[in-house]
């Protein structure tokens, strides 16, 4: 395995090796192939960072099935104190639809929740969530998050589609601050 790298000002070293990733993400289709085989699910992917995790996944998924991709957007409503999210790209009919979200990492979890509430608005039959990465120690919201490929400690982690100021996204494994 590879050893320090320098994104920006900051070093990193290997956390999770890509064999390991690939194995738990197999893993992940291998369940997701069997509990929504009779489901049309449809695979919504949550751009940028989940595009590394969504392509692995989805090679795996043998069932019928579509594949969707949305951006967040944040912003700060006027008039209004807190962040409004907006899902950019949205345009299915998701009414009764089993939806699954595609996430790169759930750290305190107001990303997911906030799309989860934008979809069940949509009518949506259940939503599933499938992330790469989950913080357990963070995240301490009600919604389920159904697949997880690895779970890791509260620290900020890079590669495999998520970013430090926009580099490293493409790096195949992931890496935690050194
Ligand atoms: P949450 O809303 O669950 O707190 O955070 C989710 C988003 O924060 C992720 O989609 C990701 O963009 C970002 N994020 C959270 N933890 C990390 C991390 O360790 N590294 C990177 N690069 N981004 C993170």
């Amino acid at each position: 395995m590879s050893k320090l790298i320098t994104l920006k000002d900051k070093q990193f070293k290997p956390y999770i090796l890509e064999c390991d990733i690939l194995e738990a993400v197999k893993k992940m289709a291998n369940v997701i192939n069997v509990e929504l085989k009779n489901d049309l699910p449809l695979f919504l992917v949550v751009l940028n960072g989940a595009f590394m995790f969504a392509s692995d996944l989805l090679k795996e998924i043998t069932i019928p099935c579509e594949v969707s991709f949305i951006k967040v957007a944040s912003y700060d409503g006027v008039g209004s104190s807190g962040t409004v999210n907006e899902l950019i790209g949205l345009n299915e009919n998701l009414k009764g639809r089993t939806v699954v979200i595609v996430e790169d990492i759930i750290d305190t979890g107001l990303t997911i929740n906030r799309i989860a509430e934008i979809l069940y608005l949509k009518e949506v039959k259940q939503i599933k969530v499938a992330t790469a990465l989950l913080k357990p120690d963070t995240y301490k919201k009600d919604l389920k998050i159904n697949y997880v490929a690895h779970k890791i400690k509260n620290e900020f982690v890079v590669g495999y589609g998520l970013d430090y100021l926009g580099y490293g996204r493409n790096l195949k494994e992931v890496y935690i601050l050194a």
